[in-house]
């Protein structure tokens, strides 16, 4: 890419998310990124989104409340009455699955992108089998498709708006080589889903980060 074009980047403050915020520094001219306060147990992410928005250097950070979320039940993740497993993931949706959040939080990022005439929104969800369904290649391109039939900005034939998925098809260990390789701090980044400091190194985002960064970071003596 030609650093021609901008990009919004979906940040949680976990370290998928920091990664691809780092490799559009490379790739964009004006990086903008966007984080949800959702009612989400692990909040403490967002102190995390905002200090690496700052590291970054980024040109704008947007911080919105997507309160409705909140309100559902049976996920585990905003669901104060249901415990955070400390287990990996099985093959199918887990407890962990917001209804429709990144289906939410794409279609907030394109507002944003349709009034700042930003013609990318960066997501970094990986692995084509993840057992999110809105965490794979159908949903990405699907979503791409009915943003770009919603847009005042696509409508005035200026831009069409691309999802940038550069992880899909990428396992946790590549995206924490990548960072490794463009500086990403990932003491920066933050990913329990209990939310605990430190995290809790049970539940299976923390397990899944510590092997991601316990591979990509063998050769180093410590
Ligand atoms: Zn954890």
């Amino acid at each position: 890419m030609l650093k021609k074009e901008n990009i919004i980047v979906l940040l949680s403050g976990g370290m998928d998310s920091a990664v691809l915020l780092w490799l559009s520094k490379t790739m964009f001219k004006d990086v903008y990124a966007i984080s949800y306060s959702y009612g989400q147990k692990h909040s403490i992410e967002l102190e995390y989104a905002k200090e690496l928005s700052k590291i970054a250097g980024v040109k704008e950070h947007f911080i919105v409340e997507v309160p409705h979320l909140k309100q559902l039940k049976g996920n585990a993740l905003t669901d104060e009455n249901l415990e955070i497993p400390s287990e990996n993931y099985p093959d199918e949706p887990p407890i962990t699955t917001v209804p429709m959040r990144n289906l939410i939080f794409l279609s907030i990022a394109a507002s944003f992108a349709d009034v700042y005439e930003i013609e990318n929104i960066g997501i970094g969800i990986h692995s084509l089998d993840s057992p999110y369904p809105d965490c794979r290649a159908e949903f990405a391109s699907s979503a791409e498709a009915v943003i770009n039939a919603s847009s005042v900005m696509v409508a005035k034939k200026k831009n069409r708006i691309k999802i940038f998925t550069p992880f899909l098809g990428m396992g946790k260990t590549d995206i924490a080589k990548l960072g490794r390789e463009l500086g990403v701090p990932f003491e920066k980044t933050y990913s329990c889903y209990k939310g605990t400091v430190p995290p809790c190194g049970e539940c299976a985002t923390c397990r899944q980060r510590e092997d991601a960064l316990r591979e990509a970071f063998s050769d180093t003596t410590a």
